[in-house]
Order: C-alpha cells, then structure tokens, then sequence
C-alpha cells in the first residue's frame, strides 16, 4: 500500500490544500495530513483546533490520517515507516522555499523523496495566510475554505473582537 505524509501548518485548511489532497489520493492510497506544531510561528487556531477541523472534514474518507507532529519531519516519517512527503506548489514563489525544504529533508534522510501536486488554477493564489488577513478584516472567504473553517473562522474572530 502506497502511504505519503502531507505536511503543513494548515492555519486553517483551504480549498487550495483540500485539492492537493484529493489529487494526492490519486497517486497514493493513504495520505497522513500532518500538522506542525511550530511555536515559533503565530498561530490563528492552536493545533488542537485545527486537528478538530480536519478530523471532521475527512471523517467520511478512512484513507486519511490527520495527525500533528513536532521536531523533524525526516523523523515524524521514519516512525510512520512512510517515505513519500507531499507538498503543493502554487505561482513561482512556492518554488524555492519547497526546493530548499526537500532538498534539506534529503539530506537528512536519502530514502524519504518530496512529491509536489500542481495547485488547482483556481487555487493558485489561496493561501491561509491570505485567508485569515481577509476574513479578519471582514471579508467573505467561504468560497475558499471548507464550511467547517468558514464556520470557525467566524465564530474564532466574533470572540476576538469582542475581547
Ligand atoms: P507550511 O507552513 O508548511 O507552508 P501550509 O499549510 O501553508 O504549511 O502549506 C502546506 C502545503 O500546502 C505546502 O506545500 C503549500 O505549498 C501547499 N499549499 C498551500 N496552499 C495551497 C494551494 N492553494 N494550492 C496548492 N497547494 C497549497
């Protein structure tokens, strides 16, 4: 059975990774979506949060794993026993973050190889980051997430600003 690990910080999942994902299991029969817990990073929803929106959203579907994991990602997958890392790739700018990241994951572990799915073109310039800065300021993005997101998105930013 063909396993790949699909890593990101998913703050929160778009429409743009859930693509990746449905075209990943295409190629592969299992994918585990793993979420990084990365305290350097400032995060809008905390890990738990987002395993929760995962957990619901691929309920239905038993060929997905939502798990989180700290540390090295050539370490996470060697425990998993899986070799194969999936990542997306948007406009160009993707390009050499992702090169850098598989390139230094190869390194560290010669037998794990980096996959890349091409983003749907109408996901080419989705990204969570500009998610939240829309929905923050107020704008409708429930075209570009999952309604379980739209729905905590809203319910997150009511409780941020009433604070
Ligand atoms: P990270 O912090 O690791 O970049 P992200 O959650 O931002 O985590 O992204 C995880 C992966 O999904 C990355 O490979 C990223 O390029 C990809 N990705 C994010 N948004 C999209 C999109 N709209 N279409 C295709 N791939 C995407």
């Amino acid at each position: 059975m063909s396993s790949a690990i699909y890593p990101g910080s998913f703050d929160p999942l778009t429409n743009g990774h859930l693509s990746i994902i449905h075209n990943g299991l295409v190629a592969f029969d299992r994918i585990t979506i793993a979420v990084l817990t990365n305290p350097k990073k400032q995060a809008l929803f905390t890990v738990n949060e987002r395993l929760e929106m995962l957990q619901e959203i691929f309920k239905d579907e038993p060929r997905i794993e939502v798990e989180s994991f700290d540390g090295l990602l050539v370490d996470y997958a060697r425990t998993k026993n899986i070799r194969v890392i999936l990542r997306g790739l948007r406009a160009v700018a993707d390009f050499e973050y992702e090169l850098q990241m598989a390139n230094m994951n190869r390194h560290l572990d010669n037998q794990l190889e980096t996959v890349f799915i091409m983003a749907q073109d109408a996901y080419f310039y989705v990204s969570s980051n500009i998610v939240k800065e829309a929905a923050i300021l107020g704008g409708d993005v429930s075209r570009l997430v999952p309604p379980v997101v739209a729905t905590r998105l809203r319910a997150k930013l009511k409780t941020a600003s009433s604070r």
